[in-house]
């Protein structure tokens, strides 16, 4: 029997130092050049097949195990943010982006899980697939490097995958986040300009003003939560751009209002999606103006599979005490692309806590000042190799 955990615990410091490395180095959307060449270089230091420049610089790797089976893909997000970091860490970034979510130490967990699959690679009943992805924080890496075929040849079964830090608050140091079902929300967007007719400010009557057509439809669209949507499905309508006007004494021409929607199901986005139109229309048409209108489909609700999930609690079992597997009730209406990934097949993405109050580490997802504590990696080392050999033994 090979001991996950001993294995995890060994490579504990080089899990360390290859997060701070990327630490270094954090890029932002698809194209990551040097972020996927530290990566590659690892691999191949590893001793992983792997092909690179998928949709952008994401790179999968290939481990193929001894007896036949079934395919599973562990996977970990690569990117970072256009944030100027402020930790003060030693290690800290000074290329004007920032590893503020968490990413880095993803890839550097991932890395860890691969270097222990591969050495018992003549142990493993199936394959292991490891995705390394560009572009989660935007414009999204799953669904291109879904269609340039990651999930077939081999065909992949089942998918795992975990965030790190403090998405959700219950999920302390060191504690692991299960949730079943609907855990995240769709990542939707929308995009209004109010069309009006410029004019001067003292002569209203002249034109027709947006700034006032907007100020309605503002208001107007937090009614289709409150009041087209059961109460009991969770749904968020944010606006959060408004452009308008040049001058205080100037009626402009038009307005630009953009913003976001979460919801957990394709009904919901779909309703939401023409409600915002049918006001849009209504309030400017009643007001002599116009509009244009356009909404975005973006990332779908991210949705754990219950056997998968159940089945997996037992690996976490033999990595955490059992009063550190917090089941999380109440989704998040934060969004993921990993979401993509367990559209087509069942599979987990689960939350390991990585704030530490103790040590000053409190400060949210994308913050300047976002920290963790490494002393936890081992821990999604060792889930995410583990998680992969218990459930291909299972089938
Ligand atoms: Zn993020
Ligand atoms: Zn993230």
């Amino acid at each position: 029997m090979i001991n996950i955990i001993d294995e995890a615990k060994k490579i504990q410091d080089e899990i360390v130092n290859w997060r701070r490395n990327l630490h270094q180095i954090p890029e932002i959307g698809l194209e990551l050049p040097r972020t996927a060449a530290y990566v590659a270089k690892e691999l191949d230091e590893i001793g992983v097949d792997y092909k690179s420049n998928i949709a952008g610089s994401g790179i999968l790797g290939f481990i193929e195990g001894v007896e036949e089976g079934k395919t599973i893909l562990l996977r970990a997000d690569m990117d970072a943010l256009p944030i100027e970091e402020d930790t003060g860490l030693p290690f800290a970034s000074t290329n004007g982006n920032m590893h503020a979510c968490g990413h880095d130490a993803h890839t550097a967990m991932l890395l860890g899980a691969t270097k222990i699959l591969n050495k018992y690679k003549d142990k493993i009943k199936g394959n292991v697939k490891i995705l390394f992805q560009p572009g989660e924080e935007g414009p999204g890496g799953a669904k291109p490097m879904i269609e340039e075929g990651v999930m077939d040849n081999p065909k992949v079964h089942a998918a795992l995958g975990l965030h790190i830090g403090g998405i959700f608050e219950e999920v302390n140091t060191g504690q692991v986040g299960i949730s079943y079902g609907r855990t995240m929300a769709c990542l939707d967007s929308f995009n209004i300009k109010i069309i009006g007719h410029g004019c001067h400010g003292a002569l209203p009557n002249l034109g027709v003003d947006p700034i006032v057509i907007s100020s309605k439809v503002i208001s107007a669209l937090q009614t289709i939560v409150s009041r087209e949507l059961s109460p009991t499905n969770p749904a968020v309508v944010t606006t959060g751009i408004l452009k308008g006007g040049t001058a205080y004494n100037v009626i402009p021409d038009f307005v630009e209002i953009a913003g976001t929607v979460r919801a957990f199901d394709q009904n919901t986005r779909e309703k939401i999606a023409s409600s915002i139109e049918s006001i849009v229309e209504g309030i400017t048409k009643g007001m002599h103006g116009d509009y244009e209108y356009d909404y975005t489909f973006g990332y779908p609700p991210l949705v754990n599979d219950d056997n998968f999930t159940k089945e997996f609690v037992d690996t976490v079992k033999k990595v955490v005490n059992e009063k550190d597997i917090i089941e999380l009730i109440e989704p998040t209406m934060g969004g993921e692309d990993m979401s993509y990934y367990l559209q087509m097949v069942p599979g987990t993405f689960f939350f390991l806590g990585g704030l530490n109050k103790e040590k000053g580490m409190i400060y949210p997802h994308h913050n300047p000042k976002f920290m963790i504590d490494e002393d936890v990696f081992w821990k999604g080392t060792a889930l995410l190799a583990q998680g992969a050999i218990d459930w291909l033994d299972k089938q």
